[in-house]
């Protein structure tokens, strides 16, 4: 295993692949990712860096394990729990245990996270219909999600 994988430019690292999502009409729109550190057995966490493009948005989710997210590319909005912010680079997002989370890429730009995860980790949850309901009478949540 190399001690360095490179950066190579633009967001991309040596040897790392690219895994585009960009099924339209999916729960997903214009997202890659990459996974960047898979731990083994003496670091339980991988890190991922995701990209989502202009107009784009990650799986509206909820699951037991928790994220731990840094922007470092453009800016955008994310939904955790019941409250949309804006985020914008360095921010760091934690998103709880069993928690709504959204990212959205509201901007020109693409926006551009690192995401610690738990290697083991269960599968994430997407709302049914009365769980839609209940985000949906959330003030600007309404408005903000995707499904
Ligand atoms: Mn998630």
């Amino acid at each position: 295993m190399n001690a360095i994988i490179r950066h190579v430019g633009g967001h991309r690292w040596n040897g790392v692949p690219v895994l585009n999502y960009k099924e339209e009409g999916s729960h997903f729109k214009a997202i890659s990712r990459q996974v960047l550190f898979k731990g083994g057995p003496k670091l339980g966490a991988e890190l991922r860096y995701f990209e989502i493009e202009p107009g784009g948005h990650s799986t509206l989710e909820r699951h037991d394990h928790i994220h731990s997210v840094m922007i470092i590319r453009g800016c955008g909005h994310c939904l955790v729990g019941d409250t949309i912010y804006e985020i914008t680079g360095n921010d760091l997002i934690h998103v709880p245990s069993m928690t709504w989370h959204q990212f959205r890429a509201t901007t020109d730009d693409p926006l551009g996270f690192l995401c610690l995860v738990n290697v083991d980790r269960d599968r994430p949850e997407r709302p049914d219909e009365a769980n839609v309901a209940k985000l949906k009478a959330l003030p600007k949540v309404g408005e903000f999600i995707r499904l």
